[in-house]
């Protein structure tokens, strides 16, 4: 095997060093030995020192991303079966209340570019860069043998393929084709899962602790949940006992499915109004209508999904969060989500305290939220922490 490996400029060692996993153009100062897109390189410093196994990326800004620093691991089959052995098992050791779990995490489980989620006996597998669709083989093999699951799909159809210089790619990759729609069960609550096209890999699962907490918190409330998706947190706040939920959200089917996932679980359809239609302008309509809420959800899409993005995003979720402190009654409640990458928990602090004072409004900080357990961040990436929420009362 041709000695293939990026060397890197004098100093730029440091980062890699303390276990953060990417190394971007700008470190590297020269490739060797001609290596495919997805390839694994030896990384060494400027001096030669061995510092870690990654995977070629030629067409991105992160030109490449660790696999492993202990240089006698050899990336191969072998290799990513004990990766996925221990995500898996790391997941069993977990008590998420639900049939439908992350199983891996990219970075976090040592598999940057890589996202497993099981919903039910299905595992919905998505790869994202150069060096996780290089063994996408393998690493369905390792999903099918560590699970026992009937069977593997692909949804690998996320914008950041392209950086990568990647088609879509989307089907079966063990196993007989599933059926399109799978039901789930979250917090008692059941869940109509579109497994070809629904946004994500079907499911937002990295809110499940959230949508558990909003639901502890509506009873007899009046609830407006914003960017509804599916219908999770209307759900936990239907069997919380919320006195009413309206439900925004711009998506047709997002919408259908969540209608239908309500009268699922048995709900009173007179609790729960749905609107198709863009938050921004809704919830303006609904300030000058004078319309007030007890307990708002606001979780948007990602409107930065780098930190070149952030200040056009930081306008948007200041916007949003300042018509929902106009919307709230006194003593109400907002639990208000940014799963921006390029949005860090302190900025979004900030922004979202900007639209409290220019709301007129004071407010408390009750919790910070996060990501549940199985979407773990690893401290030497803190990119990771894609996912950061405030629950804040209005004094
Ligand atoms: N809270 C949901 C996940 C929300 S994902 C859950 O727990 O499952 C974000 C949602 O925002 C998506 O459903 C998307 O269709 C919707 N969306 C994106 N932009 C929007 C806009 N401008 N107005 C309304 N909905 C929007």
């Amino acid at each position: 095997m041709p000695n293939r490996s990026i060397v890197l400029h004098p100093g730029r060692e440091r980062s890699l060093l303390r276990r953060h996993p990417w190394i971007f153009s700008g470190a590297v100062e020269r490739v060797e030995g001609d290596p495919p897109a997805g390839d694994t390189v030896a990384v060494r410093a400027a001096g030669g020192d061995f510092l870690a196994w990654a995977a070629y990326s030629p067409r991105s800004q992160i030109r490449a991303r660790v696999w492993s620093w202990v240089e006698h691991d050899a990336v191969g089959e072998a290799f990513f079966q004990g990766r996925i052995e221990r995500a898996v098992a790391a997941r069993a050791a977990l008590d998420v209340a639900s049939d439908a779990i992350r199983l891996v995490h990219g970075e976090a489980d040592g598999l940057p570019g890589v996202i497993a989620d099981r919903y039910g006996d299905v595992v919905v597998l998505q790869l994202s860069t150069a060096g996780a669709d290089f063994w996408r083989s393998a690493i369905a093999d390792a999903l099918a043998a560590a699970t026992g699951c009937s069977a593997v799909i692909e949804r690998s159809d996320v914008d950041a393929r392209a950086f990568e210089g990647l088609p879509p790619r989307v089907g079966a990759l063990r196993g007989p084709s599933p059926e399109r729609e799978i039901e789930i069960r979250e917090h008692a609550l059941r869940y109509l899962v579109d497994l070809d096209a629904g946004q994500k890999t079907g499911f937002y699962l990295d809110q499940r602790a959230s949508r558990g907490r909003v639901g502890q918190l509506a009873r007899g409330r009046r609830v407006l949940n914003a960017f509804c998706y599916t219908g999770g947190f209307t759900l936990n706040a239907l069997a919380g006992g919320a006195e009413s939920v309206l439900s925004i959200d711009s998506s047709g089917p997002a919408l259908a499915l969540a209608r239908r996932n309500a009268a699922l679980n048995g709900f009173d359809p007179r609790r729960a109004e749905w609107l198709e239609a863009d938050v921004f302008e809704a919830l303006r309509r609904l300030r000058d209508a004078a319309a007030m809420f007890d307990l708002i959800v606001l979780d948007p899409p990602k409107f930065a999904p780098t930190a070149a993005h952030a200040e056009r995003a930081a306008r948007a979720y200041k916007d949003i969060n300042l018509l929902a402190f106009k919307l709230l009654r006194p003593a109400g409640l907002l639990a208000t989500f940014s799963c921006s990458g390029g949005v860090s928990a302190d900025l979004f602090q900030k922004i979202v305290a900007g639209a409290a004072a220019d709301a007129g409004a004071q407010s408390l900080v009750l919790a910070r939220l996060q990501a549940d357990a199985d979407h773990p961040v690893m401290m030497s990436f803190p990119e990771g922490e894609y996912l950061k929420g405030l629950l804040l009362r209005k004094a």
